[in-house]
């Protein structure tokens, strides 16, 4: 069973940096036609050495992460759950303080690479503006947020497996309930606390590209409730826009890198795009599938606590609730690989159907010009393998977007 467990871990690693590699080679062969004035002579030259850069990086972190994992597979995870049990009796105290001193292993091994990625990586490139005390406070409120929600949410499913033990179907049964509950609480009202967390949002001033916005909103019955602009620019320079809310009501959230760089027809064109999302209910769609996947997790929980084997070749006595939910994320990877495929295929078809509505609604070129400018702005590969596409990609390469826009 262990070598089973390794074998699988291994598998994926070679997997993902083989694909990451082939998608390194294909970026090298000439961009398709239209786009290939996104980048200049130079722009470009800075593209391939950052992507190169990027790949790399990838490469030595996940290589390392493994490396670490599967040492600490060898024993110390063991050593750890009877260090834990001989700290207090309940069993849900012993898998938080089990998994909340592993989260900090993880936290500390990972911070030179974040550091890295940031300070020199990012900087070299000019993408980054974050300063060191920006960098240390989002990581330490990232962190905390993250002990309290997942330790409430496996303490939960934890109390759970302990009342239903004997009957797992059932438990199942609660523990997607409840994983689907938390999942539109996130949607609906955590994940604008979340970002009020990090950033800064002001109303866009009186103005044409205000008036404009609410008129295009009014066309396609929506309600705009508000026009914020996020203070991205201090993080980062890449750029975004997005809907916030369900239902007739939206806020439109603008980050300010937008602002700076594209005009306002281009702006117009990038929130017609959400729009369409909107009116197209994809919001919804996206979150029914979550809603199926986290069954599939439930399922995947309750599988990995049925069988001892999974524990006792690790050198664990028994079932051991912290180690079953590291277990899962283990087995997890390849079935998300996976899954990703479907997943990512529906939300590339969505794009192309926002992008046309957009294209109905204001002008195509500027949509057009649009993405030219995201693209160039977020160093976007213009080349990336089929392979990696299908796996990862929940957008459609700029060049078929642009295609498909040019019909
Ligand atoms: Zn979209």
């Amino acid at each position: 069973m262990r070598w089973i467990i390794m074998a699988l871990l291994l598998g994926v690693f070679i997997f993902e940096t083989a694909v990451s590699i082939l998608n390194q080679k294909h970026s090298l062969r000439p961009i398709p036609r239209n786009v290939r004035d996104v980048y200049d002579k130079e722009g470009y030259k800075k593209w391939l050495a950052y992507s190169l850069e990027g790949h790399r990086y990838g490469l030595v972190q996940r290589g390392f992460n493994l490396m670490v994992f599967l040492a600490l597979l060898m024993g110390p995870f063991a050593s750890l759950a009877r260090w834990v049990s001989l700290q207090t009796t309940s069993p849900i105290f012993q898998s938080l303080l089990f998994l909340g001193i592993y989260q900090t292993f993880v936290l500390v091994l990972g911070l030179p690479f974040g550091l890295y990625r940031t300070f020199s990586l990012e900087e070299r490139h000019g993408f980054n503006r974050t300063t060191k005390k920006m960098f240390f406070r989002d990581t330490l409120v990232s962190y905390v947020v993250t002990l309290a929600l997942g330790g409430l949410v496996l303490a939960s499913i934890h109390a759970l497996f302990l009342r239903y033990a004997d009957n797992l179907w059932l438990f199942v049964l609660i523990t997607w309930l409840g994983l689907a509950v938390l999942l539109v609480f996130v949607a609906a009202v955590l994940g604008k606390w979340f970002m009020r967390l990090f950033n800064r949002f002001t109303p866009l001033p009186e103005g044409d590209l205000r008036t404009r916005i609410e008129e295009l909103g009014t066309t396609v019955g929506f309600n705009v409730k508000a026009i914020l602009v996020m203070d991205a620019s201090k993080r980062s320079t890449k750029s975004n826009a997005a809907f916030m809310g369900i239902g007739k009501t939206r806020e439109v959230i603008l980050f300010d890198t937008l602002l700076e760089r594209m005009s306002d027809d281009e702006i117009v064109a990038v929130l017609a795009h959400e729009l369409g999302h909107a009116v197209h209910k994809d919001t919804w769609r996206l979150l029914a599938r979550q809603i199926v996947v986290m069954g599939l997790f439930a399922v995947g929980i309750g599988f990995v606590l049925q069988v001892p084997a999974f524990y006792t070749a690790f050198g664990f006595s028994d079932v051991h609730f912290g180690f079953a939910t590291i277990l899962f994320s283990i087995l997890l990877e390849p079935i998300s690989l996976l899954l990703g495929i479907p997943l990512n295929l529906l939300s590339r078809q969505a794009e192309y159907k926002a992008d046309a509505f957009a294209a109905e609604q204001t002008d195509r070129k500027w949509l057009i010009s649009a993405l030219k400018t995201l693209s160039r702005e977020n160093l976007a590969n213009l080349n990336p393998h089929p392979l990696s596409v299908h796996l990862y990609y929940s957008h459609p390469p700029m060049g078929e977007r642009i295609g498909a826009l040019q019909g």
